[in-house]
Formats: C-alpha cells, sequence, structure tokens
C-alpha cells in the first residue's frame, strides 16, 4: 500500500477524520469521522481531492501509480466484505460518490449499484433469492452510468420505463415485475448504444475506473461552476471520490431510507425530524415517488430502529456540537449511516439552536455568535405568510409569477398602477401594492402608503428594491412574465388579467406572486426572546456602534426598536416629495435660477422681482414643514445623535410631473383656442422648468453644489433643524442634531458652506440661550473628497460614507444603468465577484475608505467616521467597516440588528467571506 504522502492519493475511512475536509471532502472527512466513532458506515475509501486536482493539472491524466492504489484499496475493501467486485457468485456492489469541501448539493455525480453485470446479477438475484430487486438494481445502474458517463440524455430510459409501465399496467416504478425489469435491461443497452455509440463496460473494473473520472469530470459541469460562481467556492479545490460500499433499502420491507434532522430545520424546535421510506433507495425519498413517513410515524411503527436512530443522532450532534442532517439506510433491519453534515436551517431556526445549545451547555455565546449568518435574522423581523395558507395558496394554483426577491417580507394588497392612486386608496384604509414597470423617485409617496411593491422590469438594487429594503417593505423586481398597462390599469400574465382592485399577495423573500389574499402575521423583534438574547450578546462584544437611516419619526421609533444608537442619515429631499410639500418645492426651483442671479443684488432689487418674491414664499413654506418634520424626529431619538442631510437630488425628479402637467395644460388651452396671453404665460413657466434640465443629472446640479448656487436654501434648513432643536431643549428633551453636506468633492464648497450656516446656527442657539451644539460634517461620496480627505477635515467635524454614491463614483458606473444593462453579465463572468452596490467592493471603494479615514483622523485624531449607504447594512461590509476602524455602520432600521450580528463577528475575527 502506498504510504509516503506525496503518493497517497486515498484513505480509508478509519484513516482519516473530521479536520480533513480539504483533503477528503465534507462527505468523507463525515464518513471518516463517523467510521472512528464506531457508528455503523459501510466499509469504503475517500480519493482525495488533491487527486481530482492533480487530474486537472495534468491535462486529465490521473497521476502515476494512482490505479494500482486504487487497486489496492478496492482489495481492502473485498477483504472487509467478503464479497469480490465483479465475482458472479458474491459480486461487491459500490457508490461511486462525489463530495466537495464545501456542500454543493446535486451539483455533481454519483452513480449507485456498480459491479452490475449480465453475470453479477444473476448472482446478486441468487443471493438475495430476489431476482426483482436485482434487476431493478442493475436497470438503475445502466441508467445512471449510461447519463453520468456516457452523456446519455436520462429523458430515454424515462420515455423506456413509461412504455414498460403502460405494457405491464404497473402504476409505478416499484410494480414493474421482474419479467419487465429484464427486458428494460436490453432496451438500456440498446438506448444507451444508439445514444452513445458505446456500451456500459460489463468489466467491473472498467466500470469503477470510468466512474471515478466521470465524479473527476463533473466538478466542471457547467451546473457546477455556476454554483461556485454564485456561492464564491474558488474553482480550483477539485472534488473528492468515494467509493463505497453498497447498502441497500430496497429489500423489502424490514428495509428502507431515510433522512434525520437533530432538530427542526424550519423552526429549530429540539426534535428529531425527518422522513423514512421504507423498501427504498435513498434516491427515491429524494425523487418523492412515494410519500414517506415522518420520523414520528417510525417511532410507531418500528419503535427499536427509532430508538438506534435517535441514540446515533443525539451522539453526532453532541460530537459535533451542532445540528446534523444524516443520511441513512436500513437493510434488512440493520441501520447504516451514510452521510452527516451540519444541517441547513432557515434563520429562526438558526437563532433558536444557537441560542439553546447555549443553554445547554453545548456551545458558548461566542460560538452561538458565530454560527448565525447575520443576513438570515431579517428573516425574524419581517411579516411573513402563514405556512399553512402559502401551502394552500400553492395547492390551489394561485403562484402566478416569480420575479427576483429584492426585498423581504409578505403582503397581500390591492393592485394598483399609480402612485397617486396608491396614496388614495391607502388614505381611505385601504392595503394596497403598488404594481409598475419600474420606478422611479415620483412614485415615492405611493411606495410609502404602499404595503408591498412588484416591478416587471428592474434589478435587485433598482429604485424600487433600494427605496422597499429601506422601509423594510416587500418587493420583487425584474418580474418579465408580467406585461404591466398603467394606463389601461390592469397587468397580465400568462393569460390571466389583474385588474386595479384585484388582490394579490406577494412574498419578497421568494419572489413569488399570487393571485389573491395570504394570511399573515408581523413579527417584532420582541416576538423572539431568542433573537433578544442573541444580540445582547453581540452588544457586549462589538466595538462599531450600529446607526440607522431614517426620514421619518415612524422609521426612526423602528430603529429605537430595534437597537439603533443614532440616525446616521435622514434624508430631507423624501420630506419634499410629499404630495402637500411638492408643489412648493417646485415653485422654489422654478425661479431659483432667477433668484440666484439677483442673489448678490441689493434688498430694493430683490424686492422689487416678482421671481425673488415667489422664491423667498416657497422658501418660507417649505421651512414650516421642515421644521415639523425634524421637531418629530429629533424628538423621537431624545439623548441620540441625528445626521440631518441638506437637500441632495437631482432637480428634474422634483420637475418632471410639474412638466408634464404644464405640457398637458398648454395643449388643452391651444385646443380650446384660449388667448395667446395666457397660453404665453404657461410656455414661459414650461421654459422656466426646462432650463433646469441636465445633459447627466447624477453628476449634475446636485447635493452641495445646489445648496452652493441657490440663495437661502440650505440656510433655510439648518434654520428649520435649530429652530426645532432650540424648541425641544426648552421642553426639556435632548435633541442632538448634527447638520451633514452632501456630494462634496473640494473642501473650499464645504468651507463656503460652514460659512454660510454655522454663523447663523450658532446666532439662533446664542439668541435662544439654550445649551446645544450642531456639529457640522460631510458625507465622502466622491473619490476627490476622499482623496483629500485630510484637507476636507480641516473643515468637516464628522465624515460619513455615502458608499451609494462613492460606488458609483469609482467605478463610473450608473447604478441603475449598471444593474439593468450589464451587471448580471458581469457576476455571470466573474468580472466581478459581487453586486459593488450591495457589497462594498474592498479594492477599490474600500481603498478609499480606507485612505479618507486614515487622513481624515490624521487632520482631526477625533474625527467620528461612519457609513450610511446601503452598504451598512451588509455583513461583510459591516466586517470590512469594523477592520478601517470606521465608528459606526448606519442602515435601514429593518437591518440594525443583522448589522449587530455583523459587528459582534467582526469583533470576534470572523471575515468578510465567514458572515
Ligand atoms: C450614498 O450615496 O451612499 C448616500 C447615502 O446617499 P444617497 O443614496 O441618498 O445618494
Ligand atoms: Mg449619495
Amino acid at each position: 500500500m502506498a504510504t509516503t504522502t506525496e503518493s497517497k492519493f486515498i484513505y480509508r475511512f478509519e484513516e482519516g477524520d473530521a479536520t480533513m475536509r480539504d483533503l477528503l471532502g465534507g462527505k468523507g472527512a463525515g464518513l471518516a469521522e463517523m467510521t472512528r466513532l464506531g457508528l455503523p458506515v459501510p466499509p469504503g475509501f475517500t480519493i482525495t481531492t488533491a487527486a481530482c486536482r492533480e487530474y486537472y493539472q495534468r491535462g486529465r491524466q490521473v497521476p502515476e501509480g494512482f490505479w494500482e492504489e486504487v487497486r489496492e484499496y478496492l482489495a481492502d475493501l473485498e477483504r472487509k466484505t467478503g464479497k469480490k467486485l465483479g465475482d458472479p457468485n458474491n459480486p461487491l456492489l459500490v457508490s461511486v460518490r462525489s463530495g466537495a469541501k464545501f456542500s454543493m448539493p446535486g451539483m455533481m455525480d454519483t452513480i449507485l449499484n456498480l459491479g452490475l453485470n449480465d453475470e453479477t446479477v444473476k448472482g446478486l438475484a441468487r443471493l438475495t433469492n430476489d431476482e426483482r430487486f436485482a434487476y431493478d438494481a442493475y436497470r438503475r445502474f445502466l441508467q445512471m452510468f449510461g447519463k453520468v458517463v456516457l452523456g446519455v440524455n436520462a429523458e430515454r430510459y424515462e420515455e423506456a420505463i413509461e412504455r414498460a409501465k403502460q405494457k405491464t399496467g404497473a402504476k409505478s416504478d416499484a410494480e414493474l415485475p421482474a419479467a419487465a425489469l429484464k427486458e428494460l435491461v436490453e432496451e438500456f443497452k440498446a438506448i444507451t448504444r444508439r445514444e452513445a455509440g458505446r456500451e456500459v463496460p460489463q468489466d467491473a473494473w472498467e466500470q469503477l475506473k470510468a466512474a471515478i473520472l466521470a465524479v473527476f469530470e463533473s466538478w466542471n459541469n457547467p451546473r457546477a461552476v455556476t454554483y461556485r460562481t454564485f456561492n464564491r467556492i474558488p474553482h480550483d479545490l477539485g472534488t473528492a471520490v468515494n467509493v463505497v460500499a453498497m447498502v441497500f433499502g430496497n429489500m423489502g420491507p424490514d428495509s428502507g431510507s431515510g433522512v434525520a434532522f437533530t432538530r427542526d430545520p424550519a423552526t429549530g424546535e429540539k426534535v428529531l425530524y425527518g422522513e423514512y421510506l421504507p423498501n427504498a433507495q435513498g434516491e427515491d425519498v429524494v425523487a418523492g415517488i412515494r410519500t414517506p413517513l415522518k420520523i414520528a410515524q417510525l417511532k410507531e411503527q418500528q419503535p427499536e430502529l427509532y430508538a438506534q436512530l435517535a441514540e446515533i443522532a443525539e451522539r453526532l450532534e453532541r460530537h459535533y456540537r451542532d445540528a446534523q442532517d444524516i443520511e441513512f439506510t436500513v437493510e434488512r433491519g440493520k441501520l447504516y449511516i451514510l452521510q452527516t453534515r451540519a444541517a441547513k436551517r432557515t434563520g429562526p431556526a438558526a437563532v433558536k439552536m444557537a441560542v439553546d445549545m447555549v443553554h445547554e451547555g453545548l456551545i458558548t455565546q461566542e460560538e452561538a455568535l458565530r454560527r448565525v449568518s447575520a443576513g438570515d435574522i431579517v428573516q425574524l423581523l419581517l411579516p411573513r405568510f402563514v405556512p399553512a395558507a402559502r401551502e394552500r395558496a400553492e395547492a390551489e394554483g394561485r403562484r402566478i409569477a416569480k420575479g427576483l426577491a429584492a426585498s423581504p417580507g409578505a403582503a397581500s394588497g390591492k393592485v394598483v398602477f399609480d402612485a397617486d392612486r396608491a396614496v388614495e386608496l391607502a388614505d381611505r384604509g385601504e392595503r394596497v401594492i403598488l404594481v409598475r414597470p419600474e420606478t422611479n423617485p415620483d412614485d415615492v409617496h405611493g411606495i410609502i402608503k404602499a404595503v408591498g411593491v412588484l416591478t416587471s422590469r428592474g434589478g435587485i438594487t433598482s429604485h424600487a428594491a433600494v427605496v422597499t429594503r429601506g422601509l423594510g417593505k416587500p418587493c420583487i423586481v425584474g418580474a418579465g412574465e408580467i406585461a404591466v398597462d398603467p394606463e389601461a390599469r390592469r397587468f397580465t400574465v400568462d393569460g390571466r388579467v389583474v385588474q386595479e382592485g384585484d388582490v394579490i399577495s406577494i412574498d419578497g423573500g421568494t419572489g413569488d406572486v399570487f393571485l389573491g389574499e395570504i394570511e399573515a402575521v408581523q413579527q417584532k423583534l420582541t416576538d423572539s426572546p431568542e433573537l433578544m438574547q442573541l444580540l445582547s450578546w453581540a452588544d457586549a462584544v462589538r466595538r462599531l456602534e450600529v446607526w440607522a437611516n431614517a426620514d421619518y419619526p415612524a422609521d426612526a421609533a423602528q430603529a429605537l426598536a430595534h437597537g439603533a444608537q443614532g440616525i446616521g442619515l435622514c434624508r430631507t429631499e423624501h420630506m419634499f416629495f410629499e404630495t402637500d410639500r411638492l408643489p412648493h418645492m417646485q415653485e422654489m426651483l422654478i425661479v431659483a435660477p432667477e433668484a440666484a442671479r439677483l442673489a448678490s443684488a441689493d434688498p430694493a432689487t430683490q424686492a422689487a422681482s416678482p421671481a425673488w418674491q415667489r422664491y423667498q414664499e416657497a422658501l418660507a413654506r417649505l421651512e414650516a414643514f421642515q421644521t415639523a418634520d425634524f421637531t418629530g424626529i429629533l424628538e423621537t431619538m431624545a439623548g441620540k445623535p441625528v445626521i440631518i442631510r441638506l437637500l441632495d437630488a437631482p432637480l428634474h425628479e422634483f420637475l418632471k410631473p410639474r412638466e408634464e402637467a404644464l405640457e398637458r395644460e398648454i395643449e388643452q388651452l391651444r385646443a380650446a383656442g384660449a388667448p395667446v396671453d395666457a397660453i404665453a404665460e404657461k410656455e414661459q413657466e414650461l421654459h422656466r422648468v426646462q432650463r433646469l434640465h441636465e445633459a447627466n443629472p447624477m453628476l449634475g446640479h446636485r447635493g452641495c453644489r445646489v445648496g452652493i448656487t441657490f440663495p437661502g436654501l440650505y440656510e433655510m434648513q439648518a434654520r428649520a433643524i435649530t429652530t426645532a432643536a432650540i424648541a425641544l431643549k426648552k421642553r426639556g428633551v435632548d435633541a442632538r442634531p448634527e447638520i451633514m453636506i452632501p456630494l462634496v468633492s473640494h473642501a473650499n464648497e464645504l468651507r463656503v458652506l460652514r460659512d454660510r450656516l454655522v454663523p447663523l446656527v450658532e446666532g439662533m442657539i446664542r439668541e435662544a440661550g439654550v445649551d446645544l451644539r450642531v456639529p457640522f460634517g460631510t458625507m465622502i461620496e466622491t473619490p476627490r473628497a476622499a482623496l483629500t480627505a485630510g484637507e476636507v477635515a480641516e473643515v468637516a467635524e464628522f465624515f460619513s460614507f455615502g458608499s451609494n454614491d462613492l460606488t458609483q463614483m469609482t467605478f463610473a458606473f450608473s447604478r441603475d444603468d449598471a444593474e439593468e444593462k450589464f451587471l448580471a453579465d458581469y457576476l455571470e463572468q466573474g468580472i466581478l465577484p459581487a453586486n459593488p452596490f450591495a457589497e462594498l467592493d474592498r479594492d477599490g471603494v474600500g481603498r478609499l475608505i480606507r485612505l479618507a479615514t486614515e487622513e481624515g483622523r490624521r487632520t482631526r485624531p477625533n474625527l467620528s467616521v461612519g457609513i450610511c449607504g446601503e452598504h451598512g447594512g451588509d455583513p461583510a461590509s459591516v466586517v470590512f467597516c469594523h477592520h478601517a476602524g470606521l465608528n459606526y455602520v448606519s442602515c435601514s432600521p429593518f437591518r440594525v440588528p443583522v448589522a449587530r450580528l455583523a459587528a459582534a463577528q467582526a469583533a470576534l475575527g470572523l471575515s468578510e467571506r465567514d458572515v
């Protein structure tokens, strides 16, 4: 037997253990560990991932001496089982199973019953005294080998089985008699000959060699490659191959196959959970040919078997100190364990299992924190459909479409096709779902009032997706099967027409769209004592603070309930989109260019200008609204910082509805033969709107550029903030506003604004005689601001990375265009490892963040630095922010618990890949 490490490509199960996943793959390491524990595992050996890597490195050639090594281990297996591969009198049959380091369920290939041929099948029939069983095993082998090794289309075999069933009147495969199976064997051989031009070898050793190579090859089948790209599993790891003595679950009523979980993978409850199918091979359980028994039924029907399984399950869970997913087979009353692995689980189950295991003394608090995937805990906070109600809807055929799961949660409501109608119905107390081809900022007032959003276009960071995630509302985007016709107020899908007012239900966690209502429940943090417990452990270890982005008092209250330590971004432009404010905003913008020209004129000239008057009146109205808005949010957040960002939005977004309205009015006036003057007045107004058009609004007149050029606008906002804070202070409320300037690229922009705003704020505070300080800071969302952070920090008291814009500007990708047009291709081709708008691009954008943080702090050592782009709620990005030394991350209220856990995981040393 080869013993030197270089030439050792094979390990008997007795030789390995759980630590050898890299080399033996997950399945091989599990089989080895269970063998060590003395559990009933069929004997076998594992060909290492190193052998697979060698195979590829040598241009698809096995290393020298490889087949000799396989022969030696096979001989050992034959000794152990007392059977021989290819021996007609006592044939050894084996399974040849793939198994990589990381689980890739169903992506690679496996061949069962290998070793059967025209002679050994007779031996098997004699030995088992069951001809039907033997020929059924043989036809299964021919089918799998033909498909996996020789590339025959599996449909051909299935068609032959269907014909055989019709001929014999058998209702299922299991009812096919031995004679029919014998005929099928011959037919399968003919199919393989015809389709592949080759035959399944009769020589069992040749079968084994071909099967091992086919498993190596399956590492690179397109399914597996796509799966790895999607799950970011490296492509050069290779798969191990497990050669295991067959045990049969289909040898009669005292045999069977099953799957058992040591805890319920959906709820986390500590009960043995799973399914068992008597007289069946493992693949039959998966294929759902017959309805399996619940494990609980097994307890009643075969108490001894159940007791043995339960004992092994308990042992495995204690040994691995984690919930296990166990595959087992019973051959004529004897239980065999074929696989064990950490059980996949839902978010709620993960939280419950982790906390319960701490209480059971199985794991430490730290391990519990490491184990729960931070992104999964949003599942515990959003509304969800009652499972039975959802199943009923599926059974009734009410699922009509599937799109991209853009924002989780579940909702039912009446369909509406425009934002105004959404507001109208919602104000009447209706629950509405806004359905659009896609959304834009004009729709925000409707999105706020809707219980969910469905769009037929757009990607996972399209406008609808981003806004709804922020609001914690369910959203499905890119549901291409539905054709939305907003004019006709209906959508069609698969020949069905859904009209305004019809009820649909959407599951933003899966992307499923249903007709009709499905009962849902709203979940709260306090509904899950386990999650509260886990997060309290997280708070004790994390260094990074977690703040929230909130524009309204209700969002802020939600953020507080989820544990937010401050508001990192209050976007004031959202307030201007509300229906009662938008006209004043439009009014102000329309005359702003004229007001700008008069900014430095003397007061008499200004007073004489009607445009100036209009501008000032509009500003005054807006100031009243803003003061009330800020009062609400500052009061809700009393005692905690609230960073209010001054206006930042492409101006055309505010003006588009006005422009369309004016065009319609002019048309109507013309059609009605209205006086020329009346038409000219409207035309002048339209011209004023059109002069605000920009060639490239994303890079145009936005952010602080507007604040600098439009007189008094930012002053109005600063005054509203200060007025609100002073009034609260006088009422004994600890208001802590901070002023933040958007889209700065040069320190001088900030200097100009500081000199205009800070004395104004300080003057008001002095006059009021209250104890208040309003820090003045900036967003860092352009590369130039990041690169000159040292100078910017001379003016700014704090930085907040606007990583949405910073990503756009660093890549020079317009986010909406990128998502709609090419980002999917980039991800598929592996050009980018992840969507940079969802997960921070560490090498580019991340480098700017690190540099700006360092240089900013060099100028101002106590500079507070946070992030308020969407990345603030993404676990991997949170880990990055921890390592980059930020003070806090700010994210949507619904993601605050996610960020709390991810921040703790970062503090515990988990890497960005591990969270
Ligand atoms: C950002 O750019 O990251 C940001 C928070 O600002 P907005 O998304 O409003 O542009
Ligand atoms: Mg921005």
